[in-house]
């Protein structure tokens, strides 16, 4: 057995000192171009304005670290993609800490203080070490290119929705991509040759811990000793070589998503798309500027410099790796809607109007037009382009049913719905809407509710049932049930609103209504981009609230769960809510509610976005389901990964011709598929106005039928008759 400080490599075999020293200079050149492209994007992002998402810092980091340690957010909806992915990364990682260490060893530790830590036992652990780390990633990189190459993932195709076929250029994309992965690959290869010409000099017995190195160098064994030093010389400027393009790239690359994405996580907001932000603050007013009188917040966002920091490292975090694309439901639906390409385009104009070059030319030269931007137009003139107008398109943004599902899928934490409604209300502020939506919107200005009803009559879908519900501003109740419009209005609705009341009243429940006093709860409002009215509307509702005597709130409507919960705690109320689904169990559980039919049907569920996704409630409507004894098929899309019935967002007050397969439609094809089911349940008023059309537009009426849960919970009781009767009167 050789000496421990036998064991050991030498870093620079058979170089001469100039080759050295061209080495250490070209890796200072590199390590400029890295720093620069870094302090590029510093600038960038100070044009952004301003956001705190600096508050629990240290749960911020342990968060976003525990996820990309785990590659959980990669991992989830694609465990091929997780997989490779898991691989690259921990390899990566190794390699770099190893990389790390002979740079120490080789460059100060030796020097300075005669220390050499690569030689012994440790040589030997780091051999193996490495050499695994190596294999893995080049495992893993193949597999992420197998995928690419022959999975045809309609999540990967840059087709875009909006654009013909040779009006836009996607090449870009693909060729970063491709250098991307090509460069770990030349790096993770021609390391092992590198290890391998060096063994095979002289076949040291110790080298067997560097596995894959052994191997190779057994191949090479039959060349001379020159070749040998040749081949090693030329691998290893090869190596170099792309090592140093890669460290020299990152920062202008796809590349640089290694850091985009980390801080990404770190400062993403998990609720931002349950409870949206406020309209942006008015600018203060420059130095030297007067104070103007009343200084307006802007309404949404119209320039780039709109946009916050966070929002502006978000178009620089994304991957492009189209989950977003693939789980929208506008993007299923034909419209012209990508998030992923919202967010790409972002970045395109971002990147163009935001040149740190240019800032700096406007800052010292200003009115300046060298050089000129894209398209011919100045940096001062892109900045005062009309984002949601001109770069991403109103039709492109009124598409958007805010589901969320974006955000649920995308891995690096980027908030495409904040953006989206931030834009949505510069399009209000301009009247860039469609004639229905803007109908609808005054009539909840004006009424209080989407029908355009009197508010008088909100409480008349009761009639016919054989008791009045107490006004909860007269009487002191246990629940508070925020019945909603639809609830309250659509004819379709107001039945199972009245099979709820039944239900609820007969099991004794202490609860009441606001009658007149209700009015819609703002959640679609505020969706739609109508700040002004959303905060009227929750205004409103909160002072009739308050008012009102109650311990809990309950709702039939998942939207106006969401607004209870996620939207009017920043306006100070915060009440317990529940879905009228969570009501159920709990009635089922202290044996209020005893089921004299066991129905024997076999039904699925459809889970509302705004319940399943953005609240994750999604046991209760499945523990009544059982209790029920319903036999439930589940959908492969269900839970928090559900699809969208295409009504969020006001959606459903909006003309949605522009869809060319309604996603209502394509839920009730993905139900059938399931063959034999009889029952589409649904447990949000909208949903079941959405799939009732959607089964008679697709012609299904004879092979499934769209129920309310509430109508099965009505018919296992056994008194179907008796609640079906009073729901006709
Ligand atoms: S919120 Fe839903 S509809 Fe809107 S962009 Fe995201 S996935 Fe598409
Ligand atoms: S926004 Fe997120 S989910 Fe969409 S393509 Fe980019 S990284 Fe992927």
């Amino acid at each position: 057995m050789p000496e421990a400080n036998q064991i050991t490599r030498e870093i620079f075999l058979h170089f001469p000192l100039w080759m050295q020293l061209v080495f250490y200079a070209v890796a200072g050149l590199t390590s400029l171009a890295f720093l620069y492209g870094f302090y590029r994007r510093y600038l960038k992002y100070r044009r952004g304005r301003a956001e705190n998402r600096f508050d629990h810092l240290g749960q911020r980091i342990s968060r976003a670290l525990a996820a990309i340690a785990s590659n959980s957010t990669v991992r989830k909806s694609d465990s091929f993609a997780g997989f490779a992915h898991t691989l690259i990364f921990w390899s990566f990682v190794l390699l770099f800490i190893g990389t790390t260490i002979v740079a120490i060893d080789h460059d100060f530790l030796v020097p300075l203080f005669d220390i050499k830590l690569l030689q012994g036992t440790f040589y030997l652990w780091f051999s193996v070490t490495l050499d695994i780390a190596g294999a893995a990633l080049i495992i893993g990189i193949v597999m992420m290119m197998v995928r690419r190459a022959f999975f045809k993932l309609p999540k990967l195709d840059y087709t875009r929705a909006d654009k013909q076929d040779g009006k836009y250029d996607r090449s870009g994309y693909s060729t970063d991509d491709m250098i991307f992965v090509g460069l770990i690959l030349i790096i993770a290869v021609t390391g092992f040759f590198i290890e391998g010409f060096r063994i095979a000099e002289s076949m040291p017995e110790f080298e067997k811990w560097s596995p894959v190195g052994w191997l190779m160098a057994g191949w090479f064994q039959g060349m001379d000793a020159d070749s040998l030093i040749t081949a090693h010389l030329w691998s290893w400027w090869t190596h170099a070589i792309a090592v140093f393009l890669f460290i020299g790239y990152l920062p202008y690359s796809k590349m640089m998503h290694i850091f985009t994405d980390t801080f990404n996580l770190i400062f993403h907001d998990p609720d931002s798309g349950r409870h949206l932000p406020p309209l942006p603050p008015a600018p203060e007013p420059k130095e030297g500027e007067k104070k103007k009188k009343m200084a307006m917040p802007p309404m949404g966002y119209t320039t780039i410099t709109d946009f916050t920091w966070k929002e502006l490292l978000d178009f620089d975090a994304c991957t492009k790796c189209g989950r977003c694309h693939a789980a929208c439901p506008a993007n299923a639906a034909g419209t012209t809607l990508s998030p992923r390409d919202v967010i790409l385009d972002l970045r395109t104009f971002a990147n163009e109007a935001l040149k740190p070059g240019e800032w700096l030319q406007q800052k010292f030269l200003p009115g300046s037009k060298w050089p000129l931007a894209k398209n011919g137009k100045s940096s001062d003139e892109l900045l005062k382009i009309d984002v949601p107008m001109e770069v991403i398109r109103p039709e492109t943004l009124w598409s958007c049913t805010t589901c969320m599902a974006c955000m649920a899928n995308c891995p690096v934490g980027i908030e495409h719905l904040t953006s989206i409604v931030q834009m949505r209300r510069h399009l209000v502020d301009l009247g860039e809407l469609d004639d229905n939506l803007q109908g609808a919107l005054m009539n909840l200005g004006d009424y209080g509710n989407s029908f355009g009803e009197s508010p008088k009559k909100r409480g008349r879908w009761q009639k016919g049932l054989s008791f009045k519900l107490p006004d909860a501003r007269k009487e002191e109740v246990d629940y508070l049930w925020f019945v909603g419009d639809y609830g309250s209005f659509d004819p379709r609705i107001q039945g199972l609103s009245r099979h709820v009341a039944d239900v609820f009243h007969r099991a004794g429940l202490s609860f009441g209504i606001l009658y007149d006093g209700e009015k819609n709860s703002g959640n679609d409002v505020r969706r739609v981009g109508e700040e002004g009215l959303f905060e009227m509307l929750v205004e409103d509702n909160l002072a009739v609230l308050k008012k009102a005597k109650f311990k809990e709130v309950f709702t039939t409507d998942p939207h106006t769960l969401n607004a209870f919960r996620n939207e009017y705690p920043a306006f100070g109320a915060t009440y317990t809510a529940h879905h009228y689904t969570n009501i159920l169990v709990k009635l089922i559980e202290e044996g209020k509610l005893n089921f004299a039919n066991k129905l024997n049907y076999k039904v699925t569920l459809h889970d509302p976005c705004y319940l399943a996704r953005y609240n994750g409630e999604i046991e209760a409507p499945r523990k009544v389901i059982r209790a029920l004894g319903l036999d439930l098929r589940e959908m492969p899309r269900c839970g928090a990964n559900t699809f969208c019935c295409g009504a969020g967002g006001g959606r459903i007050w909006m003309d949605t011709s522009n869809e060319q397969k309604r996603t209502s439609e394509q839920r009730i094809e993905e139900a059938l598929s399931l063959g034999d089911i009889q029952y589409f349940v649904t447990v949000c008023p909208k949903d079941y106005a959405m799939y009732s059309d959607a089964v008679k537009a697709t012609g299904n009426e004879d092979k499934i039928i769209v129920k309310d849960l509430i109508e099965l919970v009505v018919e296992a009781l056994g008194e179907e008759e008796k609640a079906a009767d009073e729901a006709e009167n």
